[in-house]
């Protein structure tokens, strides 16, 4: 049986990528978990969603650019998504990462870059999400997500759970009156960083989840796990903190009867919709999530 870790060093390893991506069968398979190669295609994906009573936050897939063309490229695109959002009257945000507006060419890089983007997206009313990718970045991604929150109220952060430095940079960020998006992480992290257990990765979650709560500002609790989402809610009702006063998050393709249940239930919830033609180590990310996902996406690839 392949296992999470094994899944997990599959998605960093380009070679075996190229391969893969040149295979229509495996584009055919990524449906479930991307919205499509386009713009056009992620809108329409977006439109369904919002029809359910359920927001969005478009990522355009990419990570790990190469040079400073490529970053402008991505801002472009977020550009043309922004864009999007405005024309069509989508309810819907963008989520940008790190490595793909150029954090690992230079560090001023992705902050002009990630500048570009949320000075359009302030001035469309769009929130822009900056997520958290590995262990090597955290400490780069938050000191600059602090210059950029210095100058835009529009701008949020995300927060893994399994990382052992989380409580205390949550506590900082709050001082900088940071919208945070609590997730577990997705990353393969060593011992020395990041809780090795899946149930004190959890313990962490309900904790970091209070924190946010108590804080009074606006935050995202992004998880399908139903025992992470009723201690949330639970803690909630106990405090007296209105369903308005927070949301929870999911990613597209994912637990969708709970993501519908949810919004039905007068929840706010956001979905994560990525597209693009770079799906290959998000999708990796999210076999290793749930491996019998192997199975189940073969089993739908071969259906039809
Ligand atoms: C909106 C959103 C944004 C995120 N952004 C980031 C980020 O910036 N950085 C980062 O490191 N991680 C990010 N993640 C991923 C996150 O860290 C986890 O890897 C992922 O959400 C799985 O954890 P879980 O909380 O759902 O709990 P788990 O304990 O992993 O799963 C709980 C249950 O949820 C269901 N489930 C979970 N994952 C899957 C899946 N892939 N397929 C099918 N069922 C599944 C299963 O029923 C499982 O039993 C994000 C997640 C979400 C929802």
């Amino acid at each position: 049986m392949i296992t999470k870790n094994a899944l997990l060093y599959m998605s960093k390893q380009e070679g075996l990528r190229d391969i893969l991506t040149q295979f229509r069968f495996f584009q055919k398979v990524t449906s479930r978990f991307v919205a499509g190669e386009t713009i056009e295609e992620a809108a329409n994906a977006v439109k369904r969603l919002n029809s359910l009573a359920i927001k969005a936050s478009f990522d355009h897939l990419g990570e790990a650019i190469r040079n400073e063309e490529e970053a402008n490229s991505e801002v472009y695109e977020y550009h043309k998504i922004i864009d999007k959002i405005s024309s069509d009257g989508l309810k819907s945000g963008v989520s940008i990462k790190p490595t793909q507006l150029g954090l690992d060419i230079s560090p001023d890089l992705f902050l002009n870059n990630s500048r570009r983007i949320i000075e359009k997206a302030a001035y469309d009313g769009r929130f822009v999400r900056i997520d958290m990718e590995d262990s090597r970045h955290t400490t780069a991604t938050i000191e600059l997500f602090k210059k950029l929150r210095a100058d835009f109220q529009n701008v949020g952060i995300v927060i893994q759970a399994y990382l052992y430095r989380s409580r205390d940079d949550i506590i900082d960020l709050l001082k900088n009156r940071a919208s945070i998006r609590l997730c577990k992480g997705a990353y393969d992290e060593p011992a020395s960083v990041a809780f090795p257990k899946k149930l004190d990765t959890d313990n962490n979650y309900i904790a970091l989840t209070q924190l946010l709560l108590d804080s009074g500002y606006y935050h995202g609790i992004a998880t399908h796990d139903e025992k992470m989402i009723n201690a949330t809610i639970d803690y909630a009702e106990k405090r007296n903190i209105p369903k308005a006063a927070y949301e929870f998050q999911m990613l597209y393709g994912v637990r969708r009867d709970l993501q519908e249940k949810l919004a039905r239930e007068g929840f706010n919830m956001r979905v994560y919709v990525p597209y693009g033609k770079h799906w290959y180590p998000y999708f990796m990310r999210r076999l290793a999530e749930r491996p019998a996902n192997i199975w189940f996406v073969l089993k739908n690839a071969f259906k039809g």
